[in-house]
């Protein structure tokens, strides 16, 4: 029997979530559909009894509910218990097992490149949901020191918190007391929704070289004024798209237990810009 799966969350219908998995379900040949629903802030515990009645097989799950999804959940994977945040669900005959899958789409790219991550010092702009997924990896992949560079730098020292909980080295600071020192890290990610509406980067990025890798998970537009600096440096450039199909790839793997077709998704996210 095929087996349906669906992304939710709201605003939902420019997903590109539907796109990636029905072009994997064509290039395996599987028998399944993948669905965008919208289910509005304050509506989760219906959405998800409507999933459970139709039987979903597994679904994404996307902002404003990964949070409050964790609620819901009778069993939680670690990767989800120690984010806090869960993305990705298996149903089980109405038993719903929670995953995080973002943490390992944010590091896919990294190590497909061969970016040694221990001993780097990282220096990570935002302190929101996406950021502690970030902080989590890096504490995983053994970075040197993070920096956790804010807006309100009450959140970023929440996070410098939490590094240190999962033993990783961490300060904070504001964006203005960024200043000139990006030169000083081998990694810069930026977590913040800057870029989105076409802003311009946030730092500076003067001072890197060839050896910075630059990291933007703002993935519309695909060029982000900051990639487009760290380019002019010749930094190494990791495009947002790449985290976004490293946890779609991951999901797909949870759901289905082989082994994704990552041309084929990857063709896919990117025919949907
Ligand atoms: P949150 O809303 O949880 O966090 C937003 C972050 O952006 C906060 O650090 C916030 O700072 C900062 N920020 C927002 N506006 C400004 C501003 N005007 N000036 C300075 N800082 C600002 O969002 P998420 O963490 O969930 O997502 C962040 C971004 O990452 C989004 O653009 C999202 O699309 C993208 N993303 C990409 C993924 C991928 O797979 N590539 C996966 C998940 C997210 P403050 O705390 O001060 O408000």
């Amino acid at each position: 029997m095929g087996k349906t799966f669906a992304v939710i969350g709201d605003p939902i219908n420019h997903s590109l979530s539907p796109n990636i998995h029905s072009a994997a379900f064509r290039e395996l040949n599987l028998d399944c559909s993948y669905i965008a629903y919208r289910i509005p802030k304050g509506e989760l515990e219906e959405g998800i009894e409507s999933l459970k009645k139709i039987k979903i097989d597994g679904f994404n799950v996307t902002i404003p509910h990964k949070i409050e999804m964790m609620k819901y959940l009778d069993k939680i994977d670690e990767s989800c218990s120690l984010i806090g945040a869960v993305n990705t669900v298996v149903n089980n005959d109405g038993i719903l097992k929670g995953y995080n899958t973002d943490m390992e789409g944010f590091l896919e790219p990294i190590k497909k490149k061969k970016i040694n991550i221990a001993n780097s010092n990282v220096l990570l702009l935002g302190a929101g949901g996406a950021a502690r997924a970030i902080v989590a990896g890096f504490a995983k992949e053994k970075a040197k020191s993070i920096t956790i560079a804010n807006r309100t730098i009450e959140k970023a020292n929440d996070l410098v918190e939490f590094a240190q909980k999962i033993s990783l080295n961490a300060n904070s600071i504001t964006i203005e007391q960024v200043k000139d020192t990006a030169k000083n890290y081998n990694i810069i990610v930026n977590a913040t929704s800057i870029g989105l509406q076409n802003e311009s980067s946030l730092i500076s990025l003067d001072g890197i070289n060839d050896k910075t890798v630059v990291y933007d998970i703002v993935y519309m537009p695909l060029n982000t004024d900051f990639l487009k600096k760290a380019k002019e440096k010749n930094a190494i450039v990791i495009f947002g798209y790449e985290m976004l199909l490293g946890q779609a790839i991951r999901a797909f793997e949870i759901w289905h237990s082989m082994e994704a077709p990552y041309n084929a998704m990857k063709k896919a996210l990117l025919g949907g810009f």
